[in-house]
């Protein structure tokens, strides 16, 4: 019987897995594919996330930052936010007194860090498929190909479309946005500025996201139809596209790969049944303009994590519903809060209307001599509040 059984060994799921079994609790992993092998000279894999400040220490504490390959990190130290020929926003470390806001990780490279992370008393069960599952009164058990897996918790951690949650009949409320976005990954004549910059368009944003070297991800922000032409096309036409959509001081570039991604925003109708409990995408994803997503996700796992420490360390219940309760209640709160900025923010960016627009060119020139509101919108993106 384990004590917790973990589907789903992405950034989350992985997180959780070294948390937990760094207590001493006994912990199976399971994980449906092999993760992709990251190398010093891979190449770039077009999935990459701004990791925060926050995330950062987290990760460092359990010992999986370390574990980072130096040379695919790319710190930024300056957010930058404009629209046309406006002065631009600029959020920076230096302002805030720190050395970096975040930084930009393929989350391959991430999940691999994790992984080599897990304390080798974790079980892995990697690829496995998932039949079914069942809940009693002391202990949950999953139905899988391997046979059966027994546990007192059970974590569904396995991404927006959770098959756990599923066969757990947990709904969630949520929609697909009206715009989706297009990666697209590029190698430049320059060196990686230190900084991620979003400019906002009447059609939706465009931003650029430095990765290490001479290399580039952007990210183009659309309506559905046009985000899936300008997937189709070739890399030449796709320059050709990005020069004329893209502010000039993009410089000279060649695009390498590029992916459509549709955007939903979705949020469980509940984090708990009984002894299973969600976390990550598979409990909320988010419109990802801001970059929150995993930022997120590892808050709720660094969250779930301290509450399973301290009921391990005393003997208790892992899934005792009061616990349990006290981690959705602190979740669904901070998960909420950040989706609703993220929605009102894409209500007012991605909106077409001159009244808004024209308020929003305002509300960008007052922000950037707003102080302390300035100062503290900064330290949330940087996930230092
Ligand atoms: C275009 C785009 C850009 C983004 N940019 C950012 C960003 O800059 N910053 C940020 O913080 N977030 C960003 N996000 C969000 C971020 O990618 C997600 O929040 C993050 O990947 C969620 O991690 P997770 O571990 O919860 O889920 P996932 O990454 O989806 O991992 C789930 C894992 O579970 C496994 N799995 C699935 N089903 C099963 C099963 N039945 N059995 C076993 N295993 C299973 C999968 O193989 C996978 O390994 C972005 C998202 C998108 C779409």
């Amino acid at each position: 019987m384990f004590d917790i059984a973990i589907v789903g060994g992405g950034m989350v799921g992985a997180a959780l897995a070294v948390a937990t079994a760094q207590a001493g609790m006994k912990v199976a992993l399971l994980e449906r594919q092999q993760p992709g092998l990251i190398t010093d000279d891979s190449a770039f894999d077009l999935r990459v996330s701004a990791i925060n400040r926050r995330s950062e220490a987290w990760l460092q504490q359990l010992g999986a930052w370390q574990q980072l390959l130096v040379n695919r990190l790319a710190p930024y130290a300056t957010l930058r936010a404009f629209e046309g020929n406006d002065a631009p926003l600029d959020f920076t470390a230096v302002e805030l007194g720190e050395p970096h806001l975040g930084h930009i990780i393929e989350n391959l490279h991430i999940q691999q860090a994790l992984w080599q992370q897990l304390p080798a008393t974790v079980e892995q069960f990697c690829p496995v498929q998932l039949l079914g599952y069942q809940q009693f009164h002391d202990y949950a058990c999953l139905q899988t190909d391997q046979g059966e897996i027994k546990a007192r918790l059970l974590i569904a951690a396995d991404g927006a479309q959770s098959q756990l949650k599923q066969l757990a009949g947990i709904g969630s409320q949520g929609w697909l946005y009206q715009q989706a976005c297009l990666l697209v990954h590029v190698n430049t004549g320059y060196d990686a500025l230190p900084m991620t910059w979003q400019q906002f368009t009447s059609q939706g944003p465009r931003a650029y996201l430095p990765l290490p070297g001479k290399q580039a991800s952007l990210v183009w922000y659309d309506d559905h139809l046009r985000i899936q032409q300008l997937a189709a096309l070739s890399p030449h036409q796709l320059e050709q596209q990005i020069k004329q959509h893209f502010p000039a001081e993009l410089g000279e570039f060649s695009v390498i790969k590029q992916g459509y991604f549709p955007l939903t925003r979705s949020h469980a109708n509940q984090y708990v049944k009984g002894r299973l409990v969600l976390a990550g995408d598979a409990a909320h994803t988010i419109n990802p303009l801001a970059g929150q997503g995993v930022n997120l996700g590892f808050a709720d796992a660094q969250c779930l994590a301290a509450l399973l420490v301290k009921q391990f360390a005393a003997g208790g219940d892992l899934a005792a519903p009061t616990l349990l309760a006290q981690y959705e209640s602190e979740r669904r709160k901070a998960n909420l809060l950040m989706m609703s900025a993220m929605d009102v923010f894409y209500q007012v960016f991605s909106s077409k209307l001159k009244p808004l627009a024209q308020l929003r060119r305002l509300g960008l020139q007052v922000a950037a001599k707003a102080g302390p509101l300035k100062t503290y919108v900064g330290k949330y993106a940087a996930g230092l509040v």
